[in-house]
């Protein structure tokens, strides 16, 4: 498979996509993330409020992959709460690892489904979970921080 090949239009329009590309007043938390083979480097910030995600932006800057799949999950997970949210991240990282591959249970990732073929490209696919893995820690801290009060 070519790396060409999977710069599909939906992907080339959310690395222009800026809406979620932005700092938040006061984030509940952020964490950085960095991808040294291709030298991808993001910060997300997150706000939570009342166990749902009010607000999830991203700064820096990477490949059109990265990128991207920073954008679609910013606009998918705005709105979830926080277990919602949690299980969607698990869900995109098992299709990455071409773990769920059935159509009908990844159409609840909308947009990012168009990563999937990530999958058969080894070297783009840390460009690809980047965002997701990063979001990831921040999800588990928000859980064990529940989990204390
Ligand atoms: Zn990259």
């Amino acid at each position: 498979m070519e790396l060409q090949q999977l710069y599909t239009d939906l992907i080339l329009e959310y690395n222009k996509d800026t809406t979620n590309k932005r700092k938040i007043d006061d984030p509940t938390l952020s964490e950085h993330g960095h991808n040294p083979n291709c030298g991808d480097d993001i910060t997300l910030e997150v706000k939570v409020k009342d166990g749902v995600i009010d607000d999830l932006a991203y700064t820096g800057s990477g490949c059109a992959i990265s990128q991207a799949s920073t954008a679609m999950m910013a606009e998918l997970l705005q709105g979830r709460s926080v277990d919602e949210a949690l299980r969607l991240v698990h869900l995109f990282l098992d299709m990455i690892r071409g773990k769920v591959t059935d159509e009908a249970q990844l159409e609840e990732l909308e947009a990012a489904v168009s990563l999937k073929d990530i999958s058969k490209l080894p070297v783009r696919v840390k460009c690809a979970v980047l965002g997701w893995h990063t979001l990831e820690i921040i999800l588990d801290r928000l859980e064990a921080m529940k989990k204390e009060k």
